[in-house]
């Protein structure tokens, strides 16, 4: 386990946790973010779900762009179902 060696923050972590997930950032950037949120289960537990939201939600609605409130109905489906 990693300990305190680079203060992390899981709040500061939701943003780069969706950085990745949109790849909005370089390669090198992605390693780097990609380190953090492995380094810690809750946010390595929160990119999981917003990936596989994100592959969910472009297999459902392939041709047009999800709109916000499927993505927030979807979000809630599933925190029901977990
Ligand atoms: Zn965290």
């Amino acid at each position: 386990m990693m300990s305190g060696r680079f203060s992390h923050n899981c709040a500061n972590c939701e943003d780069k946790i969706n950085r990745l997930v949109d790849g909005n950032c370089t390669a090198q950037e992605r390693n780097l973010l990609l380190g953090e949120v492995k380094g810690c289960p809750r946010c390595f537990d929160q990119y999981e779900k917003v990936k596989n939201l994100k592959i969910f939600v472009h297999d459902k609605y392939p041709k047009k762009s999800a709109s916000p409130n499927i993505l927030n109905s979807i979000r809630d489906g599933i925190s029901n179902i977990r």
